[in-house]
């Protein structure tokens, strides 16, 4: 049976109450033997995600959803690798949003640097074919921009050809499809060759939600 990624991206939403009540209620879900669940909150909640993780859901792991492309030092605002490192054990780097404010491909470079300094796993987003990838990742969503958050997914067809030329170019193992995934469409993603998981952003905000995406994954 195919291993499947499942990862949620919480972006900058939740305050603690509502990291408790999230936990509490994924901690019903009987995650499949073949699915990984990688939780990525804001910084400012990525201990206490990592403490509820390990109380209440242990197969949950936890990733952040930036890296600071410094070492530590004078650079006010920044959360780099080492401070990181024992918080969580995933990063996503290069996601439109970010790429949106201006990071350029030598900035995600500098970033995949920072995370394999400290042996974090690197999901790597990307939305055309075209785009860099850096080497060192470990995986690869491949998110369409016109998918993201607008409740349109691309269709299972056009990403699983898309997700099998990023691998086929970049030699990968790990592509992920990302945009507007929920419980009704992420098995026909995951049923495509070339897909090995999802990223999932507004849908994951909801435990429930998330709940029937992870279990319609195995
Ligand atoms: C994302 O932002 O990575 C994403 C996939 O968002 P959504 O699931 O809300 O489209």
């Amino acid at each position: 049976m195919k291993q499947a990624l499942i990862v949620a991206n919480w972006k900058s939403n939740k305050v603690e109450k509502e990291v408790n009540d999230w936990f509490e209620t994924f901690s019903a879900a009987n995650i499949p033997d073949n699915v990984k669940v990688v939780v990525c909150p804001s910084f400012q909640l990525l201990s206490l995600s990592k403490s509820l993780a390990l109380e209440k859901c242990s197969r949950v792991e936890i990733g952040a959803q930036d890296i600071s492309q410094f070492d530590s030092g004078a650079h006010t605002g920044e959360v780099n690798t080492d401070q990181l490192q024992e918080l969580a054990s995933w990063i996503i780097v290069g996601h439109s949003e970010r790429r949106s404010m201006g990071e350029t491909e030598e900035i995600l470079q500098k970033k995949v640097e920072m995370a394999k300094k400290n042996n974090l796993k690197v999901i790597y987003c990307v939305s055309e074919v075209s785009q860099n990838i850096p080497s060192q990742v470990d995986a690869v969503a491949y998110e369409p921009l016109f998918a993201i958050g607008s409740g349109t997914a691309d269709t299972p067809e056009n990403a699983q050809k898309t997700a099998k030329e990023i691998k086929e170019k970049n030699n990968l193992e790990i592509v992920l499809y990302g945009g507007s995934v929920k419980s009704g469409n992420v098995s026909s993603f995951l049923a495509c060759d070339s897909i090995d998981g999802v990223l999932v952003g507004g849908a994951s905000l909801d435990p429930v939600e998330f709940l029937r995406i992870v279990s319609n994954s195995s």
